[in-house]
C-alpha cells in the first residue's frame, strides 16, 4: 500500500514537472511567433507580389517557387517539389447578368463557379424558378416548371447557428451540385446565393461539379445582394428574364507541385508529423485567409523549431498543397506518395480555416490522439486555445485517414470567414497581424507537444 502511495506521488511530482517544463517551452514558442515569426511578412509578399493563384495559372507556378525559398528561409533541412497533375480552369473575361422586366433592368453581380462550363458566345436570356431546396425543385421539375428555365438557388446562410461552418456545410450543395440536379429538370442554367454571411456586393465563387450530368449548364453565383435584388425583382414580375453571360473555360490538366519543407527529427527521423494549408486560392482574390494564411503559418513552424531552440523527435513538414479548391491533385499526389515509400506519420495538421483568432483544435480518436490532447488543456488554456473538439482534420490530409493517421484540423473564430471566402475581398489587408500570429503559435504549440508524447 505504502509503495503504491509512493508511486502515485513520483508520478504526480514527475507529470508536474513535464507540465512545467512544457509550460515554459510553450511559452518560448509564443515568445518567437509575437517578436520574430514571419508568417505576416511571408503573407505579404504571396499576396503583393503573386497575388490569386488558381491551380495550372502562372501565378499557381510562381508560388511554388515563392514556396520553396520561404521554406529554405525558414530552416527547413530540405525542400522537395513533388509532382502533381491539377484541374487547369480559367474564368475568361468578366461575366454579366442582367434582370429585365417591361421597363426595368436590373444588373446582377455574378461569378462564374469554378468549373463552370460558358454560356454561347452571345449569352442565353431565359425566365427564372426560384428555389429555396432540392425538395421545392424535384415537384416543380415534376411538374415541368423548370425546362428551360434558370434554376435561381435562393437559400440563405441560417442565422440562428452559431458556427458560420456549419451554415455552410449545409448550403454548399447547392453551389457544388446544383447544376446536376437542375439540369436534369431541363434547366439551362443556375443561379446560386453566395456562400456567405455578410449582405454585400461580392460573389463567393467555389468549386462545383458535372459528375453523373448528362448536359453541363453554365453555374454564376449571385452576389448577396444580387440575390436579394433577383428575388425583390421575381416578386414584382415572375415572368422576368435573365440575361447571362461567361467565358469560362476548363482545360486539360496541368502539371504543378506540392512544396514539402522538411526538418529532420533526431530521435525518429523516419516519423513525420505533418502540417499543411494550400498554395492554390480562387483567382478573383489574394487566397489571403483562404489559404495564404495557412501556407504562412505551415511555413513558420520550422523556423519556430529552429529559433525556439527546440529540436524534434521526430521529423517536421510542411507542406504547401496544390489544387485544394477545385481537384485535390495536391493531396491525392501526396497520398499516393504515402502509400508507395510507406511514410509513416505521427499525425498530420491541416490549417484551412483563415488567419483568424486560434480557438483550438479539431482532432479525430485515430490512435489515442484526442484523448491525449484533452490531457494538454491545461497547458493550451493560459492561449485561450483549450477547444479540443472530438474530429477534425481537412481536405488535403483527408486522403491520409486511410492509413490510419491520426488527423487534426485547426479551428479559429470563424465567424468573419464566410464575410470575404472565395471573393474579391479575400486580400492582405483583412488579415489581422497578431490573430494570424497566435494562429501560428496554437499550432507549432501543438506540434510541440505531439512531438514529445508521440
Ligand atoms: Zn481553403
Amino acid at each position: 500500500m505504502k509503495t503504491l502511495k509512493t508511486l502515485f506521488l513520483i508520478t504526480i511530482v514527475f507529470s508536474a514537472k513535464a507540465q512545467n517544463k512544457d509550460s515554459v517551452n510553450i511559452r518560448k514558442i509564443y515568445d518567437y511567433y509575437l517578436t520574430e515569426g514571419k508568417a505576416y511578412k511571408n503573407l505579404e509578399v504571396l499576396c503583393k507580389t503573386i497575388g490569386g493563384r488558381i491551380s495550372g495559372s502562372p501565378q499557381a507556378a510562381k508560388s511554388v517557387e515563392w514556396a520553396k525559398e520561404a521554406m529554405y528561409a525558414a530552416g527547413a533541412d530540405t525542400v522537395y517539389l513533388e509532382p502533381c497533375m491539377v484541374t487547369h480552369w480559367e474564368r475568361g473575361g468578366k461575366e454579366m447578368a442582367v434582370a429585365t422586366y417591361p421597363g426595368k433592368r436590373i444588373n446582377l453581380t455574378v461569378c462564374a463557379l469554378g468549373g463552370s462550363t460558358s454560356t454561347p458566345v452571345s449569352g442565353m436570356n431565359a425566365a427564372v424558378v426560384e428555389v429555396k431546396s432540392f425538395e421545392e425543385l424535384k415537384n416543380l421539375g415534376e411538374k415541368n416548371l423548370v425546362k428551360g428555365k434558370v434554376v435561381f438557388y435562393n437559400v440563405p446562410f441560417n442565422p440562428k447557428n452559431i458556427s458560420t461552418g456549419q451554415s455552410y456545410g449545409e448550403n454548399v450543395k447547392y453551389r457544388y451540385v446544383g447544376a446536376v440536379k437542375a439540369s436534369k429538370y431541363g434547366a439551362v442554367a443556375t443561379l446560386v446565393r453566395s456562400m456567405s454571411s455578410v449582405n454585400n456586393d461580392s460573389p463567393h465563387t467555389g468549386a462545383m461539379t458535372y459528375d453523373s450530368a448528362d448536359v453541363k449548364i453554365p453555374s454564376f453565383a449571385l452576389s448577396y445582394k444580387a440575390a436579394d435584388d433577383l428575388a425583390a425583382a421575381l416578386k414584382a414580375d415572375p415572368k422576368l428574364l435573365v440575361q447571362l453571360k461567361s467565358t469560362c473555360k476548363t482545360f486539360k490538366d496541368t502539371a504543378s507541385f506540392n512544396v514539402i519543407g522538411e526538418i529532420r527529427g533526431k530521435e525518429k527521423p523516419d516519423e513525420y508529423i505533418i502540417v499543411g494549408g494550400h498554395l492554390d486560392s480562387w483567382d478573383n482574390g489574394e487566397g489571403a485567409h483562404d489559404d495564404g494564411a495557412g501556407v504562412v503559418q505551415s511555413i513558420d513552424v520550422m523556423g519556430m523549431f529552429k529559433k525556439a531552440g527546440l529540436k524534434p523527435r521526430h521529423s517536421i513538414r510542411a507542406i504547401a498543397f496544390m489544387n485544394e479548391e477545385n481537384g485535390l491533385g495536391g493531396a491525392k499526389a501526396y497520398a499516393k506518395e504515402t502509400e508507395k515509400k510507406k511514410w509513416k506519420h505521427i499525425a498530420a495538421i491541416e490549417t484551412d480555416g483563415g488567419g483568424f483568432t486560434p480557438r483550438g483544435f479539431g482532432v479525430d480518436t485515430t490512435a489515442g490522439m484526442y484523448k491525449l490532447a484533452l490531457t494538454w488543456k491545461p497547458l493550451l488554456e493560459p492561449y485561450f486555445i483549450n477547444r479540443i473538439n472530438k474530429g477534425g482534420g481537412g481536405a488535403d490530409i483527408g486522403p491520409l485517414e486511410k492509413f490510419g493517421v491520426p488527423c487534426i484540423g485547426f479551428e479559429p473564430d470563424v465567424q468573419r470567414y464566410f464575410d470575404i471566402h472565395h471573393t474579391q475581398d479575400d486580400t492582405f489587408d483583412k488579415v489581422n497581424k497578431r490573430e494570424l500570429e497566435l494562429g501560428a503559435a496554437a499550432i507549432g504549440s501543438l506540434i510541440y507537444l505531439i512531438d514529445k508524447y508521440k
